[in-house]
């Protein structure tokens, strides 16, 4: 096949890839995107879409940066997609039954929030009603995305915007020519362009020569859906002991997650489901009796520090990388696109791009 040229390849169409080549479209770049399956069916559609880190003052600030921006910028992304489909984002916010875990208080959950710009209030009595000895933690402004609609929106909006996207057609290795990256080589031919930016998810790694093994990872979460019922009466995001309920506005109520260091298999069990089942009925009873609908499991983008891999590749020209978005992918990914179109464009970032940057892995 000959091959037309691209200014930029994205080599993955999950949030991240979809996102990115929106952002960098924007730069007047024509770009193609391309996906080994259908885009968008991996991380980006197993996820609860919640727009907000659990527990976010566990996590590494440049991660907390990342996913303070995207909150800011999710109703900007949504308002420019050309789509029928609504992504249904709730803001319904996030109640924390046990946020102080062993060597936490409630001052130091305070300020990490605070230095991020995430609403939060302590409560003494939780959404059960109950007043127990710690105080739960209320945070007003988290939204929730049903993420498959993101992503069929996102999708819908590629052709307005003169993007090619490229379905069952895997990226194999790259091009070079001089030692530079001139494209990727599909089963359908080579295909060429001025830059090409890996966003493969949990299957990067295998795309980024340089990075040593395991770098990047899946990471497994199980989920399930519960049946829409109006005495199901969930208002709100509801977390404890590392499970949530997540309602939807259609009534049904999604349940997650477990993470679990399993490769690449994306089975559920039994046992973890019944277990995840529970947990969600002890967590608001209400739920007591409702029917599993859907089960399912997904591969988050791990990295190695936690921390997303956002940059050039520190030896290989024209390579550029957007991936590792972990537990808070499709939060995060307003802000990793714009910051990668921005660097992309040698544009001033609005998020400080050294803590994401690939040498901290490669070269050093
Ligand atoms: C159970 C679960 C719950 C989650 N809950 C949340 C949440 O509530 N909030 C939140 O912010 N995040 C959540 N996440 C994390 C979030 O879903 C991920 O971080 C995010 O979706 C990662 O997006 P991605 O585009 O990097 O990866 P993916 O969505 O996995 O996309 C990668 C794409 O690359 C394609 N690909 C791979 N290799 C190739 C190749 N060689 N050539 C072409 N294409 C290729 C794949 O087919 C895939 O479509 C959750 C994840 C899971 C699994």
């Amino acid at each position: 096949m000959s091959s037309t040229r691209f200014d930029i390849i994205v080599v993955g169409a999950g949030i991240a890839g979809l996102t990115s080549a929106l952002a960098l479209q924007g730069d007047g770049a024509r770009v193609a995107v391309l996906d080994r399956h259908r885009a968008g069916t991996e991380a980006s559609w197993a996820g609860g879409g919640i727009l907000c880190p659990l527990y976010a003052w566990r996590y590494p600030q440049p991660v907390l940066d990342l996913a303070a921006e995207g909150m800011r910028r999710y109703p900007e992304l949504l308002a420019s997609l050309e789509s029928p489909v609504d992504p249904e984002r709730w803001v319904t916010g996030m109640e924390i039954l046990d946020p102080v875990g062993a060597g936490e208080s409630a001052a130091t959950i305070s300020a990490t929030l605070d230095s991020v710009g995430i609403a939060h209030e302590w409560r003494n009595r939780n959404a059960k009603g109950n007043s127990g000895n710690a105080p739960a933690l209320w945070l007003p402004e988290v939204a929730n995305v049903r993420n498959p609609y993101l992503i069929d929106a996102l999708i819908d909006t590629l052709p307005s915007r003169g993007i090619e996207l490229f379905e069952h057609r895997a990226a194999e290795g790259l091009l070079y020519e001089e030692g530079r990256v001139v494209g990727v080589a599909t089963r359908k031919g080579e295909m060429h362009a001025a830059r090409v930016v890996v966003t493969a998810g949990a299957w990067s790694e295998a795309l980024v020569p340089g990075l040593p093994a395991g770098s990047l990872f899946p990471v497994r979460g199980q989920m399930l859906r519960l049946e829409p019922r109006p005495e199901n009466g969930l208002d709100r995001i509801l977390m404890d002991e590392g499970v949530y309920v997540i309602p939807r506005r259609d009534g049904s109520v999604v349940v997650g997650s477990t993470v679990e260091h399993a490769g690449f298999d994306k089975s559920v069990d039994e046992a973890t489901q019944e277990c995840l089942h529970d947990k969600a009925c002890r967590l608001w009873p209400r739920l007591t009796g409702a029917r599993i609908t859907h089960r399912w499991a997904g591969l988050r983008p791990g990295s190695v520090d936690e921390i997303p891999l956002l940059g050039a590749h520190p030896e290989i020209e024209n390579l550029w990388v957007n991936t590792g978005g972990f537990r808070n992918g499709l939060a995060m990914a307003p802000a990793t696109a714009n910051l990668l179109a921005d660097r992309m464009a040698g544009r001033p970032t609005a998020i400080d791009p050294t803590p994401y940057r690939l040498e901290r892995l490669i070269g050093g």
